[in-house]
């Protein structure tokens, strides 16, 4: 048995895979999805791959793997990994099922006061000798409308959160009745996207990366927010189309965004969005907090081991 960890993992999980296996079984290497020639050799005669969502797991990577049999993925977006391939070679991958959800949409909530209330950039003034009251008039997130692309685990999450704070909350997801759970027990009143951009003071994204939702917010979309829509992106890179964020930004045709997620992660330092005063850009860390890596270490490690054992997992990518 060897199972093969190629990116920053937390000890609790890996701690249960070296109570069942042995930790002489385990190789843990967090650098070493950097790394393509080290990795087709450690690749070769392993049962178990354990990812985040840097290694490219495609056909180049799979082709000396000749015994894997499941693919852990510390997280919930798949599109680092090529399904396609990994059916044709009769591999299961396991994901973190829900276990960031709630970080995220924390994120998402300190995203929105964030914005209404420059607590940070007070403080620092103040510290600066200052006591700005007048420059650091914040506004209310009571009475906005935040418009959800996506209503799945996290964009429920999210809606509930927001709810409670008193925004009105609607939501696009042409893959949702009105009847189902994440709408009947959020409250979120489902609408058209062309209604959605028009009438949201803030607008969050969570959705999967598909080739359908590629560049699914363009410029045509931004265009039509209002001048004063703050645009909040955890989901991935590549669901706005960078390019014409950076015009509707800088035009100011709407107020700012707050991106968790680029097209390149790490952005290269010349990337225009990070010249941008109305832009505010973190290094993909919505999900990640203390408890979210613990719930998605522990769920993957004891995931992969149930396929390992011949189950099939509760967690497995159908
Ligand atoms: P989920 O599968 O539970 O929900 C996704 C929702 O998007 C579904 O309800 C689906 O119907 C909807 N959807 C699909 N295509 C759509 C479209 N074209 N328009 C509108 N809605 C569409 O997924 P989730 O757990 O909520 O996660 C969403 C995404 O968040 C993940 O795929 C991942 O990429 C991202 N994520 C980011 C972080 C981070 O740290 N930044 C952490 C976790 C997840």
């Amino acid at each position: 048995m060897k199972i093969l960890i190629t990116e920053l993992n937390w000890p609790s999980g890996i701690r249960l895979l070296e109570e069942k296996y042995g930790a002489d079984k385990i190789v843990y290497d967090p650098e070493l999805w950097k790394n393509k020639q080290k990795l087709a050799l450690e690749i070769a005669d392993a049962d178990a791959l354990i990812v985040r969502n840097q290694t490219q797991v495609n056909l180049e990577m799979l082709r000396p793997a000749t015994r894997l049999k499941v693919v852990g993925r510390l997280g919930v977006g798949l599109d680092n990994i090529d399904l396609q391939t990994i059916r044709e070679k009769n591999i299961v991958v396991v994901y973190g099922k829900n276990a960031n959800a709630t970080s995220v949409a924390e994120y998402v909530v300190t995203a929105l006061f964030l914005w209404s209330r420059q607590v940070a950039e007070a403080a620092q003034d103040v510290k600066e000798g200052n006591w700005n009251r007048k420059r650091f008039t914040g506004s209310e997130l009571y009475g906005k409308t935040l418009g959800l692309i996506g209503i799945g685990e996290i964009g429920h999450r999210v809606a509930v959160r927001a709810r409670a704070m008193g925004l009105q909350v609607i939501g696009y997801d042409p893959y949702l009745t009105p009847f189902d759970f994440p709408i009947v027990e959020s409250g979120v009143r489902l609408v058209e996207m062309e209604e959605l951009v028009k009438i949201s003071d803030f607008i969050s994204l969570h959705v999967p990366l598909t080739p359908k939702t590629r560049n699914l917010i363009n410029l045509n979309l931004l265009n039509q927010m209002k001048p004063s829509t703050l645009v909040i992106n955890s989901s991935r890179g590549g669901i706005i189309n960078e390019n014409e964020l950076y015009t509707a930004l800088n035009q100011k045709t709407i107020a700012g965004a707050v991106l968790d997620v680029l097209e390149q992660e790490p952005p290269s330092p010349k990337h225009p969005l990070l010249k941008l005063n109305n832009c505010i850009i973190t290094p993909h860390i919505a999900g990640l907090t203390e408890e979210s890596q613990v719930r998605t270490s522990e769920l993957v490690a004891k995931e992969v081991i149930q396929e390992l054992e011949g189950n099939v997992s509760m967690c497995r990518v159908k």
